[in-house]
């Protein structure tokens, strides 16, 4: 059974083919700057060097036959003929309150996400141009939708509703929906499975720091709370999105400066965060270094991120009522040292000691708390794609 996996953004479509006998993936690639000049599409048949076709891509359709065209070439490729094809698995960011699981897409499942498009004007435009185009191209074959939203749906109303005036959520659905959905689901559930215990019996604090980041609270298998809002723009700081504000500082800013709120926009989502602050990168690899090297901002925009990732820590622990495992993901996740070892750093108090010797890794699998850490602590490198893809084969399941 081979399933496609498709992440459609605005100007590109990351694509994935699976294998779901045994769950390799045989293909992987990237279309990139669609609409705009220099678009071409990089394609990487699992086991061979990529390689980069320049195209003109204006639309999505044209992104998924190129996509298509990769996947049955005769040198590239991987399939013979598009009738081996079982089904497609969509990324889609915002179902809003509609979906808490995945779904088969169909005319009503495209309405829905239309609804939801105002909760994530730049995300599902392009997710539903993905589905629609694939939809134009290959008819015949089902299409299924896994939603960033979806795992957070199981959260408290106490911890989703903000202080605002409660019609607000009754008008406008104003509430906090969290990102992230499909990584933290695979980490806290593959961690659970490194463990060799029931994630149904697991507190477990998952942090997916990456160029956006969230943390969540996975108590029993199931997010009770996250650091994502509305947007993905609250929680820790991030790249260039600010993290946690009081909210007044935007009416100050509009009447200090002046500035409406497209320019409020771009400020919190693309000026803030570890470059706003550092004044040196969004990356983390050149704040650290910045930082090693005697930048005072660069040194407190890691202060900051990794301080406020330990406070989400405790604040979770005490969410779920105790903590029993703590896991980083990403790319800061996953790779970065400094980061691990600065933010467990005074968790001792909570049974969460790092190991600095089994800490040194990055990009793969690993426990690296001490042997008497009553705490677990995991590093899990993400895999949304493979969720995506074995969601996508269970709805087959279903249709049958
Ligand atoms: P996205 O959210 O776009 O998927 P990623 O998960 O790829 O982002 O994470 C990107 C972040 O990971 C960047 O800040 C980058 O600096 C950081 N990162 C990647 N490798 C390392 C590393 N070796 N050390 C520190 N940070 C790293």
């Amino acid at each position: 059974m081979k399933v496609l996996v498709l992440n459609c953004g605005s100007s590109s479509v990351k694509y994935q083919l699976f294998d779901m006998t045994n769950e390799s993936a045989s293909a992987k690639g990237l279309v990139e700057r669609i609409g705009i000049a220099g678009s071409r599409i990089r394609h990487n048949k699992v086991g061979d060097e990529p390689v980069v076709k320049n195209a003109e891509i204006p639309n999505h359709k044209v992104a998924i036959k190129l996509v298509l065209e990769a996947l049955l070439d005769n040198e590239h490729g991987v399939l013979d003929s598009l009738d081996e094809l079982t089904a497609v698995g969509h990324r889609v960011v915002h179902a809003g309150e509609k979906f808490a699981c995945s779904v088969h897409i169909n005319k009503e499942v495209i309405d829905a996400l239309e609804e939801c498009v105002p909760l994530a004007p730049l995300h599902n435009p392009a997710n539903l141009a993905g589905i629609e185009a694939m939809m134009e191209v290959l008819p015949e074959i089902p299409q299924v939708g896994v939603f960033d939203t979806a795992f957070h749906q199981t959260m408290p109303d106490y911890a989703y509703i903000y202080g605002v005036p409660y019609h607000y959520y009754e008008t406008y659905k104003v509430r906090r929906y969290g990102f992230h959905g499909t990584s933290h689901f695979y980490v806290s559930h593959r961690a659970a499975e490194i463990l060799g215990k029931p994630v149904e019996d697991l507190r477990i604090v998952t942090c997916h720091m990456g160029n956006g980041s969230s943390i969540a609270a996975v108590k029993g298998g199931i997010s009770i709370d996250t650091s994502m809002g509305f947007t993905p723009v609250p929680g820790v700081i991030m790249g260039t999105r600010a993290g946690d504000l009081d909210p007044q500082l935007i009416t100050f800013l509009q009447e200090q400066d002046g500035m409406d709120p497209k320019a409020i926009n771009h400020i919190l989502n693309k000026e803030s965060g570890i470059l706003g602050i550092s004044g040196v990168s969004s990356d983390l690899r050149d704040v650290e270094e910045a930082a090693e090297s005697g930048n005072k901002r660069a040194l407190l925009a890691e202060n900051m991120l990794y301080y406020g990732v330990r406070k989400y820590i405790g604040a979770y622990a005490a969410a779920m009522g105790g903590i029993d495992a703590i896991v980083f993901t990403a790319g800061i996740g996953e790779n970065s040292i400094t980061a691990r070892a600065r933010i467990c750093d005074g968790l001792a108090f909570l049974g969460a000691v790092i190991d600095p010797e089994k800490n040194n890794i990055r990009g793969k699998e690993a426990v690296i708390s001490t042997d008497d850490s009553s705490v677990k602590i995991l590093v899990v490198p993400t895999n949304e794609e493979l969720v995506i893809a074995r969601d996508t084969k269970g709805k087959m399941a279903e249709l049958k």
